[in-house]
C-alpha cells in the first residue's frame, strides 16, 4: 500500500426505520432468514440489532435502530452512519408520525432513502393512498415527479424482498461509497457494562479494520481489543469495514455515537486523535497505561483466587448464588459440581432466589466471596454498594456461560506441574570467595554436563541444601556456555551460596507441564 490516502469501496450501511408495527423486525428477520428474537439471550441482548448480509456476492449491513439515542448523538456530532435509509411503511396504515420523522431526517441529512411499502399481502393494503401520503409528506417518488424509489413488499410472504435488495445494491453502487483504509475508525452504536466481560461496545466499522490486540482510543477511553464478537455471536480475530462488531477491552463504557480509532501504533493513534488525547490529559487520565485498564470481573475473580493461592493452600472460591427460581440453583449446582476439579475448591456458601440484596453483598464481603446471579435482579443501590465494598457481582442469563467463567477462572488457578529434567552433575572440589562476597564452586563434572542459564541444586549428605541458577561457568580464564563430563570449571550461581568442598551440584532444566 502506498503512503497516499487510498480510497476503496465498502459495503453499504442501511438503516431500517419507520413507524412501530409497520414490519421492520419482520423484514429484517426475513432478510436474514433467522429468528433474531430467538437468539437474543445468547447474542446481542441490547437495543440495537445490526447484521451483515451477503446478497449476490456483495455484503451489506443492516441496522435496526429506530429513534435510537446513538442516532441523535451522531446527529449532534454532525456525523451519520447510514448510507441508505430504508423507510418501511405499512400499506394498511399509511404515513404515521414516526414515518414523517424519518422522512424529515433523511431530507435533512441528505441521506438517500428507499421506501418499502410493506404488508401488500393484506386485503386492506392501499398502495396508492400510501404514495399520496408520502408525496404530501415531501417524498417525491419515481413516477410521481421525483426520484425516490419505492418497492412494494410483504415482509411476511417475502414478496418483493429480492427486488428491494436489488434496489439497495443499485442505490449503493450509485452512491459510490468509499472508505479510507489507512484509518481504522468506528462509530459506537451502543456500549454497556457486562457482568462477565466488563465494558462492551457495539461498533460499526466506518473505515479500515479492527483486530485483536489493536489499541483503541475513544473520547475518554483507552483500551486494547481483547475480543471481537461478530453479529452471529462468534469470536473473530478481525473485523472489516461496514461490519457490526462487539469490542471487548476498552477501559470504560463509551458513549453512543462516539467515534473510536484503532491500530497497532499507539503514538500514531494519539496524533490522529490529538484533540481527544488533550481531553484525556485534561481529565488527568494521561497516566493511565493501556494495560492498566480497569479489571473485568473475570480478571478480578482470578485475582481473588490468586490471593487464596498465595496463602499456600488449595485455592478456594466462595460463591454466593442468587437465581430466579429454585430449579436454576439446582441446575447450576450440578453443573458446577460436574465441572469441578480437584485443584480448586468451589464452595456455594449461600444460595437463594430473588433479587441480590444488601445482605448478600455484605455476606460476600465478609467471606471474600463472589456474588453470582442467574437472571437475578440488582438494583442500582446494590450495584453501588457492591462497587464501594469491592464485592464482585456477576450476573448471567445462560448457565453454561456462568459455569464456563467460573471454571475458566478455576482452571487458570491450577498451578502448572513443575518437572525437573536432569542435565548433569558434578562434585565441588574447591570453593573460592570473591571480593563481592559471593562464592564460586570449583567443580569437576562427573556426569552429563552443566549449562549456564539452567537451574541447579546442591546436595550435602544426600540432602538438598540449595536451589538456584547457574549464572557463569569458567574454564580456566574463559567464560563458557557449558562444561561436559570430565571438565573442571568454576560455577557461579544466583542467589549466592556458601558451597562446601564435597557438595554435589546438579544441573537441571525446569519445565512446566
Ligand atoms: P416493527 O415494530 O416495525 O418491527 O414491526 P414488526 O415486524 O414487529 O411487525 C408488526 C406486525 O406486523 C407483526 O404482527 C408482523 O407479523 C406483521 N407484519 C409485518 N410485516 C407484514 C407483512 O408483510 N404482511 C402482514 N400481513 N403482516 C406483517
Amino acid at each position: 500500500m502506498t503512503k497516499e490516502k487510498q480510497k476503496t469501496n465498502r459495503p453499504p450501511i442501511i438503516t431500517i426505520m419507520g413507524h412501530v408495527d409497520h414490519g421492520k423486525t419482520t423484514l429484517m428477520d426475513h432478510i436474514k432468514k433467522t429468528h433474531i428474537a430467538d437468539k437474543e439471550a445468547g447474542g446481542i441482548t441490547q437495543g440495537i440489532r445490526a447484521f451483515s448480509y451477503s446478497y449476490k456476492g456483495k455484503l451489506m449491513t443492516f441496522i435496526d435502530t429506530p429513534g435510537h439515542e446513538a442516532f441523535t448523538k451522531m446527529r449532534e456530532r454532525g456525523s451519520t452512519i447510514s448510507d441508505i435509509i430504508l423507510l418501511v411503511v405499512a400499506a394498511d396504515d399509511g404515513v404515521k408520525p414516526q414515518t414523517k420523522e424519518v422522512i424529515n431526517l433523511a431530507l435533512h441529512e441528505k441521506t438517500p432513502m428507499i421506501v418499502a411499502i410493506n404488508k401488500v399481502d393484506l386485503p386492506n393494503a392501499d398502495v396508492t393512498k400510501v404514495k399520496t401520503e408520502l408525496a404530501t409528506a415531501g417524498v417525491m417518488l419515481e413516477g410521481w415527479g421525483g426520484d425516490t424509489v419505492s418497492i412494494e413488499i410483504s415482509a411476511k410472504t417475502g414478496q418483493g424482498v429480492d427486488a428491494l435488495l436489488d434496489m439497495i445494491m443499485l442505490v449503493a453502487d450509485l452512491e459510490d461509497l468509499h472508505e479510507d483504509p489507512s484509518q481504522n475508525t468506528g462509530i459506537v452504536l451502543e456500549s454497556y457494562m457486562t457482568k462477565t466481560t466488563g465494558p462492551e461496545s457495539q461498533v460499526i466499522i466506518k473505515s479500515g479494520s479492527f483486530e485483536i490486540g489493536d489499541f483503541v482510543i475513544g473520547d475518554k477511553s483507552y483500551g486494547k481489543v481483547r475480543a471481537l464478537i461478530n453479529d452471529e455471536g462468534e469470536r473473530v480475530k478481525k473485523a472489516d469495514v461496514s461490519t457490526p462488531i462487539r469490542i471487548l477491552g476498552l477501559s470504560t463504557v463509551l458513549q453512543s455515537g462516539e467515534m473510536i480509532i484503532g491500530g497497532k501504533d499507539k503514538v500514531k493513534l494519539e496524533e490522529i486523535m490529538s484533540n481527544k488525547v488533550t481531553a484525556i490529559v485534561d481529565d488527568g487520565l494521561d497516566t493511565v497505561e493501556i494495560n492498566e485498564i480497569e479489571k473485568t470481573p473475570i480478571e478480578l475473580l482470578d485475582a481473588l483466587m490468586n490471593q487464596s493461592k498465595a496463602a499456600d493452600k488449595k485455592p478456594v472460591l466462595n460463591i454466593v448464588l442468587k437465581a430466579d427460581v429454585v430449579g436454576s440453583i439446582e441446575a447450576i449446582k450440578n453443573s458446577l459440581e460436574n465441572a469441578a476439579n480437584d485443584a480448586v475448591d468451589m464452595r456455594l456458601i449461600r444460595t437463594g432466589t430473588g433479587e441480590i440484596t444488601e445482605s448478600d453483598v455484605l455476606f460476600a464481603k465478609s467471606t471474600r466471596a463472589v456474588v453470582i446471579g442467574f437472571n437475578a435482579q440488582i438494583s442500582p443501590r446494590i450495584q453501588t454498594l457492591a462497587s464501594r465494598e469491592r464485592v464482585i457481582i456477576m450476573n448471567y442469563k445462560i448457565i453454561y456461560e456462568l459455569v464456563d467463567d467460573v471454571v475458566t477462572a478455576a482452571e487458570s488457578m491450577i498451578p502448572p506441574e513443575i518437572v525437573e529434567v536432569y542435565i548433569g552433575s558434578g562434585e565441588i572440589i574447591d570453593v573460592f570467595k570473591l571480593s563481592n562476597g559471593s562464592y564460586v564452586a570449583g567443580t569437576i563434572v562427573k556426569d552429563g554436563k552443566v549449562v549456564r542459564g539452567y537451574n541447579c541444586y546442591v546436595t550435602r549428605g544426600g540432602e538438598r541444601v540449595y536451589e538456584g541458577k547457574i549464572t557463569s561457568i569458567r574454564h580456566f580464564k574463559d567464560e563458557v556456555k557449558e562444561a561436559a563430563k570430565g571438565v573442571e570449571c568454576g560455577i557461579s550461581t544466583l542467589p549466592s551460596f556458601e558451597f562446601l568442598k564435597g557438595d554435589k551440584i546438579t544441573c537441571i532444566r525446569i519445565e512446566k507441564s
